[in-house]
């Protein structure tokens, strides 16, 4: 006997969460290089007519498509283990000439992060949820192409950007 199946309200629900779980949120981000100044940087500016550096030369310019859902779940992960180290480093600080070096490196790194992750925000214009597995479940599927020293997750985009420009 052939039974016909109520549509389930319940199933349409969880196929539409699922989707919704795994949906990316694309952006571009640009990395930007002067061949004078052999300087290397990124913006979230997108400028099709090109742009002058500082010093007059033309920027190179490669524009890359990121996930911002996953650039903002490995920049919040990597701003919070920056925070742990400079935490677990602070007893040392006073003490040893190398933790010194450390804090003031980590300092450099958290800016750096900071800033990253402002950018980030500005292309998200609204609250982007982290994907719902860990990172570690979702590393090849967040583009990490590294776990650094420190344990910090690169992306497939702010890994070895200077090869971007290799001629
Ligand atoms: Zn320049």
């Amino acid at each position: 006997m052939i039974k016909s199946e109520p549509i389930s309200l319940d199933l349409f629900r969880q196929k539409k969460q699922e989707k919704e779980d795994q949906r990316k949120y694309p952006a571009i981000m640009v990395w930007l290089n002067c061949p004078r100044c052999n300087t290397i940087e990124f913006t979230e500016i997108v400028a099709p007519d090109g742009r002058t550096h500082k010093c007059g030369a033309l920027v190179r310019e490669v524009e890359v498509e990121i996930d911002l859902r996953a650039e903002l779940m490995i920049t919040e992960k990597n701003l919070e283990t920056i925070n742990q180290l400079l935490e677990k480093n602070k007893p040392n600080r006073l003490i040893k000439l190398f933790a010194k070096s450390l804090d003031k490196a980590l300092h450099a790194l958290l800016i750096s992060e900071k800033s990253y992750y402002e950018r980030l925000l500005q292309l998200a214009k609204q609250a982007i949820p982290p994907y719902p597995d860990s990172i570690d479940d979702l590393k090849e599927q967040l583009g990490v192409r590294e776990v650094n020293q420190l344990g910090l997750y690169i992306s497939d985009f702010r890994y070895k950007p200077e090869n971007r420009f290799e001629q």
